[in-house]
């Protein structure tokens, strides 16, 4: 009965080499075979959605494709006695919305093992207002604490900080009562910066090349989200002992560096992948999001669109434009 429901979903097609999006209907039947069926309310906008629905072959190999990577819904239907008809789930990462189609479609069918259990007293718009970006921000903020970064030692520098991950990370970080230094291109953007808790807003010009291999030690810890020439300037500035989280790649994917901060100073370089892990570390992370970690201000400035509003919104996560972050709302 399931597979006959109409429903709708934004599909990228490649036309003459051209990717373009569009609301079309769909049938539940043309979903990949699979454990869950859920019927999605909420998906929420990430950088990698852009690349997907702009053709990125390393992102989705086939089109036409639904891109989405973040989803909430309801299961409507469970071959897998771990996910029950009725419940709420989010689902995040694995391979949604990269080559199984995403929450760009009022529909989606997963393995129950990419389920997690909506954490209590918390609602999917919530879920999504924090989606893969908050997840990862959680999870770079984990890992510097669980080296040993605290408040006292010094500033925490947090790069590309208007982004999606990045003001989540600004404003955890501020809640946890450290000095956050928030490096940014968008000078216009300084005021929602320190809203979100950043003690000063600096350019990315704080990041620029130099040739030296080592710089006076400017910050404790940092949390990078751009990757490239910036993130090997933070590693020169980070004093001794010091812990940088790194997850993007928005300023390319090289990292050229040398080893002295790492050998002189003992910085640690700390990966942080918020896609294949457990499907267990993901719901510690969503259950701290949903109660001690919880960040109203990014709450308060989501922005929530239309399908019909993606092409727009997709392509500032491409121009480096996007500020904060973004739900999609399919009601
Ligand atoms: P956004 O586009 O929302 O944010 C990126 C921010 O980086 C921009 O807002 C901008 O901030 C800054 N920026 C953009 N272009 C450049 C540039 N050329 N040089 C320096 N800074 C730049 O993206 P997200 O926050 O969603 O994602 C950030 C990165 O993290 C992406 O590379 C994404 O793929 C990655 N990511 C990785 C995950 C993982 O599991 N490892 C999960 C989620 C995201 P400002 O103007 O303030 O400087």
């Amino acid at each position: 009965m399931a597979n006959e429901t109409e429903f709708k979903a934004w599909l990228v097609t490649e036309n003459d080499g051209q990717f373009s999006g569009e609301e079309v209907i769909r049938k539940v039947s043309d979903l990949p075979e699979d454990d869950v069926l859920i019927r999605v309310r909420y998906s929420s906008l990430n950088y990698k959605d852009a690349l997907s629905a702009s053709g990125n072959r390393g992102v989705t190999r086939n089109y036409p494709h639904t891109p989405g990577i973040d989803a909430f819904g309801d299961v409507i239907e469970s071959a897998d006695d771990r996910v029950k008809p009725g419940q709420h789930v989010i689902v995040t990462g694995y391979d949604l919305g990269m080559n199984t189609d995403g929450g760009f479609g009022e529909y989606i069918r997963v393995p129950a093992g990419w389920c997690v259990p909506m954490p209590d007293g918390w609602d999917g718009i919530k879920a999504m207002t924090y989606g893969t970006a908050g997840l990862t921000a959680g999870l770079c903020v984990s890992k510097i604490l669980m080296a040993g970064a605290k408040p006292e030692q010094g500033k925490v520098a947090v790069t590309g900080a208007t982004g999606a991950v990045g003001s989540v990370c600004v404003e955890l970080l501020s809640g946890l009562g450290f000095d956050v230094v928030a490096v940014s291109g968008k000078a216009d953007q300084a005021s929602l910066l320190e809203e979100l808790g950043a003690k000063e807003v600096v350019g990315r010009d704080a990041l620029n090349p130099e040739k030296r291999p080592l710089l006076k030690p400017v910050f404790a810890n940092g949390i990078d989200t751009v990757g490239g020439a910036p993130l090997a300037e933070l590693l020169k500035q980070i004093s001794p002992g010091g812990s940088v989280s790194c997850c993007g790649l928005v300023a390319g994917p090289q990292l050229e560096t040398t080893v002295l901060p790492f050998i002189l100073r003992g910085v640690n370089l700390l990966g942080v992948d918020s896609v294949e892990i457990p499907l267990e570390d993901k719901a510690a992370v969503w259950k701290m999001l949903a109660g001690e970690w919880a960040c109203p201000v990014s709450e308060q400035h989501c922005r929530t669109i239309a399908r019909r509003e993606l092409p727009e919104s997709l392509g500032a996560f491409l121009k480096g434009e996007s500020v904060g972050k973004i739900v999609l709302d399919h009601s």
